[in-house]
């Protein structure tokens, strides 16, 4: 089998036409605001409400301050326990962590990866606080089911949705489930505004509170109410996120056609899984992650990551190891079980996935899996 001349990596950052972001920074010239909520802040939060058909949002200038200030805002007691995912990228626990809470994890179903709902109860005691799921790959939460314990036991629901931007259930944007809702804008996610970060909430009293920690408690020219951080998104990550937004329809629709092609052509091959679309659900098509049976399919995953980096072919092991695995967390959390986070951890890879990618590149990475498992 021919080897690719260039490499094919797991994601391609979309960048507009130069031309086009160079217009649209030009007006920073003009008025020399290059930061703290300026024109070209208010416009992409404007066309981001509507975007993700939500009534309030906050920028940041990345996703993982944005966790950081949502949960200052949401105002937990010290040391409350926060109920989350171990299948997630650092971010997720970080931000809990470093907001001086206490992560419980809580098991993933096999369906989606998310947090197992019937699992939640479980875990709840009289510390916990929140519940912090993550739409892992884009795919949703069972958000009623959360909704209904947030509300029987009282508890703060603030999703991680860093991969779930313009996802809809019943056409309502994701983002309005939960107290809060965050998505990334990092320039490896479906929609970038090179790095960045979106808040979206039903409840507008939070919008001045989230302004607030994400410049530095200032209230005023002589007044700091709180001791905030500094998460402001900047005139120049604005510009980028207005012009990108232009292209984000087109790009999801051609990683939605990617992905097709992949189920077309790995469904044929014993051993190899994957999530289809969902009923209700409009999907980013953000991820294209398989799950390798290594007893049918004849490799493991690891061999099969491997071995695809000989064809020139670029995968990652999202998400793997799993949180509880990290040198920062392993001593806290040796002694927990989680059955499924730990399956799927172990057999995940995510395969080639951007709006870019030529149809032949999917069918050739198809066919040499194919040989790989043979
Ligand atoms: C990317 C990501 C984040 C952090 O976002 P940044 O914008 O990179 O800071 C948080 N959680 C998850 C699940 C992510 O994938």
């Amino acid at each position: 089998m021919k080897h690719l001349e260039k490499a094919i990596m797991v994601t391609k950052s979309f960048l507009p036409p130069f031309e086009e972001y160079s217009k649209e920074i030009e007006r920073i010239w003009e008025t020399h605001w290059l930061t703290n909520m300026g024109p070209l802040h208010e416009e992409l939060k404007n066309k981001l409400n509507e975007y993700l058909k939500t009534s309030n949002s906050t920028l940041c200038n990345n996703g993982h301050l944005a966790l950081e200030i949502g949960l200052r805002a949401l105002e937990l007691p010290n040391g409350g326990e926060v109920i989350t995912t171990p299948f997630t990228f650092a971010s997720t626990t970080h931000a809990i962590v470093n907001s001086g809470l206490k992560p419980v994890f809580c098991d993933i179903e096999m369906k989606t990866y998310n947090l197992d709902v019937e699992k939640i109860e479980d875990l709840i005691t009289e510390k916990t606080v929140a519940i912090m799921p993550v739409h892992v790959f884009g795919n949703p939460c069972d958000v009623k089911k959360i909704e209904e314990i947030a509300q029987k036991y009282n508890l703060k629901v603030f999703y991680d949705a860093a991969h779930a931007f313009g996802v809809e259930i019943n056409e309502k944007g994701i983002g309005t489930f939960g107290d809060l809702s965050m998505f990334s804008l990092h320039a490896t996610k479906v929609f970038n505004s090179i790095e960045g970060g979106v808040l979206t909430y039903n409840n507008p009293t939070l919008q001045k509170k989230l302004r607030l920690f994400k410049n530095f408690g200032i209230t005023g020219p002589e007044t700091v109410e709180a001791v905030g951080l500094n998460s402001k998104m900047n005139e120049f990550q604005a510009a980028m996120g207005i012009v990108n937004l232009r292209y984000i329809d087109e790009q999801i629709e051609k990683r939605k056609i990617i992905t097709q092609r992949y189920r077309e052509n790995l469904k044929r091959i014993e051993g190899i899984t994957f999530i289809d679309d969902l009923e209700n659900v409009k999907h980013n098509y953000s991820y294209f992650p398989i799950v390798i049976e290594e007893k049918i399919f004849g490799k493991t995953r690891d061999e099969l990551f491997e071995e695809l980096k000989e064809y020139n072919i670029f995968t990652r092991k999202y998400f793997y190891p799993l949180i509880t695995d990290f040198d920062c967390y392993k001593e806290e959390y040796k002694n927990i079980e989680l059955l499924n986070a730990k399956y799927i951890s172990a057999r995940v890879l995510t395969l080639p996935i951007y709006g870019e990618l030529d149809l032949e590149i999917v069918e050739y990475i198809c066919e040499v899996i194919k040989k790989i498992g043979a």
